[in-house]
């Protein structure tokens, strides 16, 4: 079987650690972004360490760039068996003040973009009779004020993830979500400006309502794909996981 991974939205954060991770379980990792120098740098990096690894520019929302790069991926590294859609934007507002662009841009990244990208991946892995669907969805999808957009598309990932594996589990490949709570990333650091808060202090506070009491790292989230991506984890799918340093209604 082929050790082959494609990480999307790998230039910076979740997706950046996760292909990080994923090159040092062994695996050939394709970072896949919409900037050349991010999936670059990082594709080298690995490389760099002793892994494997390339970078490929492509927009997860657009049918013709994602079906020619996992074709490329595929002639490149090998059929890949792993997929974790974690490419994604914000484009938070109030309802009534959320634009039609607002709306169909998230749900076009998120959603049509897990869909295009699983169903491009998905032939070589039911060829290769074995393949690992990990997609990010959020603690967002069980409601956000201002966040319409992205729990719908969160929301809709959980969704699309247990059809999946109710389709894909006679040809050994499982999908599962993983729901993040607060991740300092670069879109936490957003959001913190958005509000007019520095990071620091946005983080410190999100961390007093967080029953570990600290926010997540983008390794925290890598650790779990790791292991929805191990051979040993091929009985639990369908599955989400909430991870988010404690309970979520
Ligand atoms: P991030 O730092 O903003 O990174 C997201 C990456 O996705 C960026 O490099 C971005 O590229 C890329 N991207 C955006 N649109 C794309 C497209 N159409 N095609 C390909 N790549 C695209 O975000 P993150 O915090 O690491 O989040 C990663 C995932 O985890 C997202 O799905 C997010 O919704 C989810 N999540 C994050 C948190 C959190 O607290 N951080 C919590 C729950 C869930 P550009 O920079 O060029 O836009």
């Amino acid at each position: 079987m082929s050790k082959v991974a494609i990480v999307t939205g790998a230039a910076r954060g979740i997706g950046a650690a996760v292909a990080r991770r994923l090159a040092s379980d062994g695996f050939a990792v394709a970072l896949l972004d919409l900037q050349d120098a991010g999936v670059k740098e990082g594709a080298a990096a690995i490389t760099a360490d002793g892994g494997k690894a390339i970078g490929l520019v492509v927009d997860v929302s657009d049918t013709e760039q994602v079906e020619a790069a996992v074709a490329k991926v595929a002639e490149e590294l090998g059929p890949p068996v792993v997929l974790v859609n974690n490419a994604g934007i914000t484009r938070d507002n109030l309802l009534f003040k959320m634009t039609d662009g607002d709306w169909d841009s998230v749900i076009g990244v998120h959603l049509r973009g897990s869909f295009l990208m699983s169903r491009a991946a998905q032939k070589y892995m039911t060829q290769q009779k074995w393949g690992r669907i990990v997609n990010l969805s959020s603690t967002s999808a069980l409601g956000n004020r201002g966040q319409a957009n992205y729990s719908a598309a969160k929301a809709g990932l959980q969704g699309f993830t247990k059809t999946l594996a109710i389709e894909l589990g006679k040809f050994g490949v499982t999908v599962n979500a993983i729901a993040p709570g607060f991740i300092a990333t670069e879109m936490t650091a957003a959001t913190a400006e958005r509000l007019g808060v520095s990071f620091e202090d946005f983080k410190a506070g999100a961390a007093t309502q967080i029953p570990v009491g600290r926010v997540g790292e983008p390794e925290d989230i890598a650790h779990l794909v790791s292991f929805f991506a191990s051979e040993g984890s091929g009985f639990v799918s369908g599955q989400v996981v909430y991870a988010a340093g404690g309970p979520q209604d």
